[in-house]
């Protein structure tokens, strides 16, 4: 509700963490800006876990998650959603995409695509270099015949789907109107070989399931946001206002992350450390030493 009591329905924002490490300041940052970009408006917070990644993904770090958000005093509405109680929505809107004739398989394996990278360097996209189409046009028969015994992803044709979709564009609240620019994207991955689906297609779908009005999340998914985009005109879903938060960075420039060992809350919240005053010095833009907004 806002200061002045009122529930407003139409806005619906979430958190979305993935529960394959535990959090740490950054996701502290994340969590109170979508919180309290509800909140101020009166709208609901929703909590998505995000556990398609099943060989990543523990139950220990969805419990640390849980316990983490309550110890900030960033509660959010309603039950908590898992992407892992929606494989069948996912399947059935890549067999959509499928059936459009927009994805295709991609036998490259990491070595092969840095082998074509190394003759020149392409530009970096949502998910790291752009990929460079060596299966785009293989022979379909031929495709389905290595299939069956060849580890496969499938990748989403980005110009054939904005041929179909024509021109693009969103709207991100702190950094303006976004026109899609298919060049800079690639043809992202949308079912990888080990997982049923991948980031994009999954919480694209989400966002729209889930009635979320706002997407408020960091910087660093804002390049992804133009491949959202295009999945929602191609699955005839509506497209969120966007808001695209700075992130925090350590000494060395670095955005926070699991992998950089980046201090967790939980050990915080153990140590008998008190969340909501965490929470509230976040609110400042008062960070410990060495930790910067981007
Ligand atoms: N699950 C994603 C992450 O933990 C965030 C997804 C999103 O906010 O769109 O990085």
């Amino acid at each position: 509700m806002t200061s002045s009591g009122q529930l407003n329905r139409d806005i619906v924002v979430r958190f979305a963490p993935s529960p394959n490490g535990l959090l740490h300041l950054g996701h502290a940052y994340a969590a109170m800006v979508a919180h309290d970009f509800a909140r101020e408006r009166g709208g609901r917070f929703l909590l998505r876990i995000e556990d398609i990644d099943q060989g990543r993904s523990r139950p220990e770090f969805v419990d640390a998650i849980l316990a983490d958000l309550r110890w900030l005093g960033l509660l959010w509405d309603g039950a908590v959603i898992f992407q892992s109680d929606r494989w069948d929505s996912y399947a059935a809107a890549v067999e959509r995409l499928k059936s459009m004739d927009m994805l295709y398989r991609c036998f490259c394996t990491r070595a092969s695509m840095r082998q074509i990278q190394e003759g020149g360097s392409p530009a970096e996209g949502p998910d790291g270099p752009i990929y460079a189409g060596t299966c785009r046009h293989l022979d379909r028969a031929l495709a389905e015949q290595r299939a069956r015994t060849e580890p496969h992803s499938w990748r989403l044709d980005i110009a054939k789907a904005m041929a179909r979709t024509g021109p693009l564009d969103w709207v991100d609240e702190r950094h303006g109107k976004q026109i899609v620019d298919a060049g800079k994207l690639g043809d992202v991955v949308i079912v990888p070989k080990d997982m049923p689906v991948a980031y994009h297609l999954a919480v694209t779908l989400d966002d729209a399931r889930d009635g979320i009005s706002h997407v408020v999340r960091g910087d660093d998914l804002f390049a992804s946001t133009d491949v959202h985009r295009v999945l929602q005109a191609l699955l005839d879903l509506p497209t969120p206002v966007y808001f695209h938060h700075p992130l925090l960075l350590d000494e060395s420039g670095a955005k926070l992350s699991k992998s950089r060992d980046s201090a967790s809350l939980s050990v915080l919240r153990m140590a008998g450390h008190d969340g909501y005053e965490l929470v509230q010095q976040l609110r400042r833009n008062i960070f410990p030493v060495g930790i910067s907004l981007s």
